[in-house]
């Protein structure tokens, strides 16, 4: 430990989330300067500093799985000392599991729930790990889809127009899946393309419509070009992913992967691999600081780097000198902390590519019943979709002797979250997430209009919401550069500065555990000569 002075640090860099957990203890007595009506002012709030420095050898931002990879990797290897940040009292970030009583078999995943068959590193992580991983429930053809006011069990839907969208004639006759042929035709992808990318090169780069890189072309664009307007709505509708924003290549890719296939899910929650990877980490001599937030970073006279650490609870800041350290947070905390960091401010690589991403918040309501009343209609697992608020209903369970849990609603994109947000109470993911009994009865009435019997109320209610604050949100390329090359500039974005980037916002891999893990392997390997996966 080394001592030096430090001023009173304005709160520049402190966000919502984390504030208003300060403003709590404050609240309660503990002194926090510049409260504002309760909350403190992210661009004037000030808060109390003490004037020791701490030193540390790797200090790790964020206890997502992404940082819980690095840190437990690092403590394993031994010759670094990880120490890591983690904001809210949780370890997980955007992986997050609760049971939902009386289904207590079956766990509500508030973010991340399930692992495509190509992820064979997040299943092989999960079996070193201890963990058991089982088939995530599979959809069957008598799921139902109800959009325009038209309900049919997806076995019964032959084509496209048997649904109420003004689209061309010889486009409304297609089936759905010759649909999606015909998109993915029309851009160059076959059933030979490859669709993974890496460091060095992208499956996306070769591909043009209309004589333009579908990098730099967004999603809304190229679908009404191609399908004109409500053909581009059906298509949303039926993959229920609001994708407008980004860039064409991403829709591209993430409609390609998220098809069919057999998923897996984590046994007893996929936030046991962060929560098992950091109490490894711990045993092997790691540090884990929950409830401490990184304010800003800044380069050090000795070539260190300089950290301004608040703790959430007490409205303390300090400063942490740090030999390397990885920042492995979402995109709204990341910009959070970039903006209140002149070092980071300055870095091209890394403001160039946050600022290519587009966020898109998502919803999820999960409802617990004490049998699975789907199963009266003819559904035993997989699921619906609907253009109601609730979007796509998952049917977690099938046993007709055991309590169940539905993913009753899961909204994927601005507006989408917008419709259904209304429904789910101002939650962070350090607060429980308990439905109100309105919120309860106005998603049972959709449900029973979405599946036009009348669906019994629930015994458990939970929902999250993912916006942006700092709890992240799904980030995706929206139009620009190839994103292997953003990908790969902005992991070490400041040169001869110890600071690595990770996390799945900045990968090729966005909305998956595999992208928080590969560009956390990045890291291990440029910035510490460890191996990944
Ligand atoms: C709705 C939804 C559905 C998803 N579905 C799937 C799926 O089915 N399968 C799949 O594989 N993936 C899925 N994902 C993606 C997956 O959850 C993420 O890719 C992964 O969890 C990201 O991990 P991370 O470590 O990069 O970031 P995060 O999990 O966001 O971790 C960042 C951590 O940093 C902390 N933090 C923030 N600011 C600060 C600060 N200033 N100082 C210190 N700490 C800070 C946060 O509290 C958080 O714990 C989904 C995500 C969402 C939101």
């Amino acid at each position: 430990m080394t001592t030096d002075e430090v001023e009173n640090t304005p709160a520049h860099g402190v966000s919502r989330r984390f504030v208003l957990a300060a403003g709590a203890v404050g609240a309660a007595g503990v002194v926090v300067g510049g409260l504002v009506g309760g909350v403190m002012g992210r661009s004037s709030g000030a808060t109390r500093s003490t004037s020791a420095t701490e030193s540390v050898d790797v200090a790790i931002i964020g206890g997502g799985v992404a940082g819980a990879y690095v840190a437990n990797r690092l403590a394993a290897d031994g010759r670094r000392q990880p120490v890591v940040f983690e904001a809210s009292h949780r370890i997980g970030g955007r992986l997050w599991s609760q049971a939902v009583p009386p289904a207590t078999g079956v766990m509500a995943e508030f973010g991340g729930m399930r692992i495509p068959p190509q992820h064979q590193a997040v299943l092989q992580l999960a079996g070193e790990l201890g963990l058991t991983t089982i088939p995530f429930p599979a959809s069957t053809t008598q799921s139902l889809v109800r959009l325009r006011g038209t309900r049919l069990r997806r076995g019964e839907v032959e084509r496209v127009d048997q649904f109420n969208y003004a689209m061309p004639a010889e486009i409304g006759a297609l089936s759905p899946d010759e649909l999606f042929s015909m998109i993915n035709r029309s851009v160059g992808i076959t059933s030979e393309t490859s669709l993974s990318g890496n460091q060095s090169g992208s499956w996306s780069e070769t591909l043009t419509w209309r004589g333009r890189s579908i990098d730099e072309l967004s999603t809304l664009q190229f679908l009404v070009e191609l399908l004109g307007h409500d053909g581009a709505q059906f298509v949303r509708d039926w993959t229920a992913f609001e994708m407008w924003a980004t860039s064409a290549s991403t829709w591209l890719g993430v409609s390609n992967s998220t098809g069919g296939g057999s998923y897996a899910q984590v046994e007893g929650g996929f936030d046991q691999i962060p929560i098992q990877l950091i109490q490894r980490a711990q045993r092997a001599g790691a540090e884990v600081r929950l409830g401490e937030q990184l304010l800003s970073i800044e380069r050090a006279e000795d070539g260190s780097v300089q950290l301004d650490v608040l703790s959430v609870d007490t409205g303390v800041t300090r400063r942490v000198r740090a030999r390397a350290v990885v920042l492995a947070l979402s995109a709204p905390a990341m910009r959070h902390v970039v903006r209140s960091s002149s070092m980071l401010r300055e870095a091209p690589a890394l403001t160039e590519a946050l600022d290519q991403l587009v966020d898109s918040q998502a919803v999820k309501a999960y409802l617990s019943y004490d049998r699975p009343w789907w199963t009266d209609l003819g559904i035993e697992t997989g699921r619906s979709v609907s253009d109601s608020v609730l979007r796509q209903h998952f049917y977690l369970s099938s046993d007709r002797s055991r309590p169940a849990l539905l993913l009753a609603g899961y909204a994927f994109g601005d507006v989408a979250a917008d419709l259904l947000a209304p429904l789910v109470p101002e939650a962070s993911s350090d607060s429980s997430n308990e439905l109100s009994a309105a919120s309860r009865q106005g998603i049972t009435s959709v449900l029973s209009e979405v599946h036009g019997i009348e669906v019994p109320q629930p015994i458990g209610a939970v929902a999250q919401r993912w916006s942006d604050a700092d709890d992240g949100t799904v980030p995706l390329w929206g139009p620009g550069d190839a994103p292997h090359r953003r990908m790969r500039a902005a992991i070490t974005p400041v040169s001869g500065v110890s600071l690595h980037v990770c996390g799945d916002a900045l990968s090729l891999n966005q909305g998956w555990v595999m992208g928080a893990l590969e560009t956390a392997s990045l890291v291990l390997q440029q910035g510490f000569g460890v191996d990944g996966i």
